[in-house]
């Protein structure tokens, strides 16, 4: 199975990406992950992509497409992948598609997580990471016992730059500007499908099993 998550940010993209996973065994892609990680180990990529990312920004699509590309090849991606967070524009989009054809497979499915915009920045100035080890919590929901300090691993919990508000609406307004029109490219193509993000943690992983039974 081959699939594109599209969704703006905080629309839940990683959580639904998680819950697909435990059903199928494919390489869940995530550029944002990527990203960080190559800002982390102060690669070449990393510190391209770094200034980019803390204000909201996109990172040039050379870069991107060049990372997706050999991403691509990899072997876990033979029993398919799922895409999250790329693509985001149109000319990544275009460049997918000759990627694909290069390597002869195609989509089965581009899945929209529709949010509001509001919400999302509910969601996201309340999101706190583990500097360490990754853990996410959440001042509202989910905060951890010690403030400022990793339940699982003592590390310090932080909030991301780009989780601030002033990045998180810039992140939406790049949102709807660049990545938004995927959603006709695709539609176009006849494989998009849309879901309600509040509909819970599985509710990709059903639309997909759902498919699935009517031998799509
Ligand atoms: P994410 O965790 O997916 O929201 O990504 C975090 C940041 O990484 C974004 O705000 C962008 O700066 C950058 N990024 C991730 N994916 C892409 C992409 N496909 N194209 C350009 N920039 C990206």
């Amino acid at each position: 199975m081959r699939i594109i998550l599209i969704g703006a940010p905080g629309s839940g993209k990683g959580t639904q990406a998680e819950s697909i996973r435990e059903k199928y065994p494919i390489a869940h892609i995530s550029t944002g992950d990527i990203l960080r990680a190559n800002v982390k180990a102060d690669t070449e990529l990393g510190r391209n992509a770094k200034e980019y990312m803390a204000s909201g920004k996109l990172v040039p699509d050379e870069l991107i497409v060049a990372m997706m590309e050999s991403r691509l090849r990899e072997s876990d991606c033979k029993d398919g992948f799922l895409l999250d967070g790329f693509p985001r524009t149109k000319p990544q989009a275009e460049a997918l598609d000759s990627i694909l054809e290069k390597l002869g497979i195609s989509l089965d499915a581009v899945i929209q997580l529709d949010v509001d915009d509001e919400i999302v920045v509910q969601r996201l100035t309340t999101r706190r990471v583990c500097k360490s080890c990754g853990e996410i919590y959440n001042t509202a929901f989910k905060p951890a016992k010690i403030e400022g300090i990793c339940d699982k691993c003592g590390g310090e919990v932080i909030q991301r730059n780009d989780d601030k508000e002033s990045v998180i609406r810039n992140r939406l307004a790049v949102f709807h500007e660049q990545t938004a029109p995927l959603i006709d490219y695709y539609r176009s193509k006849d494989i998009l499908a849309s879901v309600d993000a509040a509909g819970g943690k599985d509710v990709v992983l059903k639309l997909l099993e759902k498919r699935k039974g009517a031998g799509k």
